[in-house]
């Protein structure tokens, strides 16, 4: 994965352990990483619970010892606390982990001084130092130190407990079941749960690095297990990723609330407190729209891509952000994904209602949606993409990332994978009617097009 096409993929660096992410590979990227930083940086250093996690952290320690860089190792952390961390004390962080991927995969994620990732420009920078090898070292005597730290995780904690009202929730009488996947949320997320008097139980809570229950990804099929456990015990169900910067949510009955909803119902609680920004990917759904229309407010859509939607957020000063796989950013807190802070304002959501978890989320607005791709060869990719542009010109269409055209209350997204020989199509509709009519329209469109070629 990580040598195929440049070393960042969409979320940082990515591949199989001592496969394409071999001790080599993960030495030269850390020095090229630690090249970009400049001379005697501070590079607070943490990670996921997989089994590769400590090899890939030391070798990135000793590439940045050897560059006189004083590297700070935080231990297993969700991201977001790593991100926090970095932001709170100005330093540069590193990021051990390969987030949802099966247990053979790791990979490295760059922080920024202010605690969002670094964007493509700082990433290409980086790629040039690792294919030229144009890395920086010190002598004998300039060689940086090792120094632990301990409080990264009670810093997050103790961050966002003081985000929510307290008050409400202690008398709520809500209860969590919370499934951490095996990941980093172990030593974080129930703790917050403590603090903050909720009555909860805990599944998949120790380190297993190798995932043995379930890949670590918050997805319906992995999540049965919670479901099980949530229906008619729980208030609702949580379920962090590997590395914790999402969280996915099964209500009180066992099911699967979707992302989407998360997203709608987040931005309903902070944009009728405030009139603001959101900042959504371009295939993010259409209900937070309404929601914005109502409370005088507006969506600003950016390309596919956690990093790219905080960067915008910041850019724009919006309220909120987020992607419908679970990561919710809140600007009041920090510019990432931040798995538990989202944990705790549902929690706070639902004692400030007092009713329960399906029911609030049976008042958002409905909309229909329909995903598939299509396999297109590579080269062929950028043939259909340039027609279809043709085909559709004088509708309604944004071109951000692939061509997104709006009819009405519907909306259809053709997008091309950045990995895969794949076009995507995302289709959403107030009307089960209109969805199937404008997925079948493209859909045609896209195979007739592979068909002239
Ligand atoms: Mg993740």
């Amino acid at each position: 994965m990580a040598s195929k096409r440049g070393l960042f993929g969409t979320n940082g660096i990515r591949g199989k352990v001592n496969e394409d992410l071999n001790l080599n590979f993960i030495m030269r990227s850390a020095l090229a990483i630690g090249s970009f930083f400049g001379k005697n940086e501070k590079i607070v250093v943490g990670s996921d619970t997989r089994k590769s996690s400590d090899m890939v952290k030391f070798a990135i320690f000793s590439s940045l010892i050897s560059q006189g860089h004083d590297v700070f190792d935080a231990g297993i952390v969700p991201t977001p606390a790593l991100q926090l961390y970095s932001k709170m004390h100005g330093k540069f962080g590193i990021m051990v982990t390969a987030s949802h991927n099966p247990p053979e995969y790791n990979g490295i994620k760059v922080i920024g001084k202010d605690g969002t990732e670094i964007d493509e420009r700082d990433e290409n920078a980086i790629e040039e130092i690792f294919y030229i090898e144009n890395f920086r070292k010190e002598n004998f005597a300039s060689l940086g130190n090792y120094i632990m730290v301990n409080d990264v995780n009670m810093n997050y904690i103790g961050s966002i407990v003081e985000k929510v009202n307290r008050e409400i929730i202690k008398d709520s009488k809500i209860s969590v079941a919370l499934d951490c996947s095996n990941g980093s949320s172990i030593f974080t997320s129930p703790e917050i749960l403590k603090i903050l008097g909720i009555k909860y139980t805990t599944i998949n809570c120790n380190r297993d690095g190798l995932f043995i229950s379930h890949n670590p990804e918050p997805k319906e099929e992995n999540l049965k297990d919670l479901e099980y456990l949530t229906k008619n015990n729980f208030s609702f169900g949580a379920a962090h990723d590997g590395d914790a910067d999402r969280v996915a949510f099964v209500d009180e009955n066992g099911s699967f609330v979707y992302g989407d909803k998360i997203l709608t119902l987040f931005a309903r609680e902070i944009l009728s407190k405030r009139k603001g920004y959101v900042v959504l990917p371009i295939s993010a759904t259409m209900a937070v729209e309404e929601i914005a229309k109502m409370y005088d407010s507006k969506v600003i859509y950016t390309r596919v891509g956690a990093p790219i939607v905080a960067r915008k957020m910041i850019e724009t000063g919006a309220l909120f952000g987020g992607e419908d796989n679970g990561g919710y950013i809140f600007s009041d807190h920090q510019y990432c994904r931040d798995g538990a802070m989202a944990l705790a304002r549902i929690i706070e959501i639902i004692a400030k209602y007092k009713r329960p978890f399906s029911e609030i989320i049976a008042d958002l607005p409905e909309y229909y949606q329909k995903k598939s791709s299509i396999h297109v060869e590579k080269k062929k990719i950028q043939y259909v993409m340039k027609n279809l542009k043709n085909e559709i010109k004088g509708k309604n269409f944004i071109h951000i990332d692939g061509i997104k055209i709006i009819e009405g209350q519907s909306w259809i997204l053709i997008r091309p994978s950045g990995t895969e020989p794949l076009i995507r199509i995302y289709a959403e509709s107030k009307d089960r009617k209109d969805l199937e009519s404008i997925y079948n329209e493209y859909q045609k469109k896209i195979k007739s097009l592979l068909k002239d070629l």
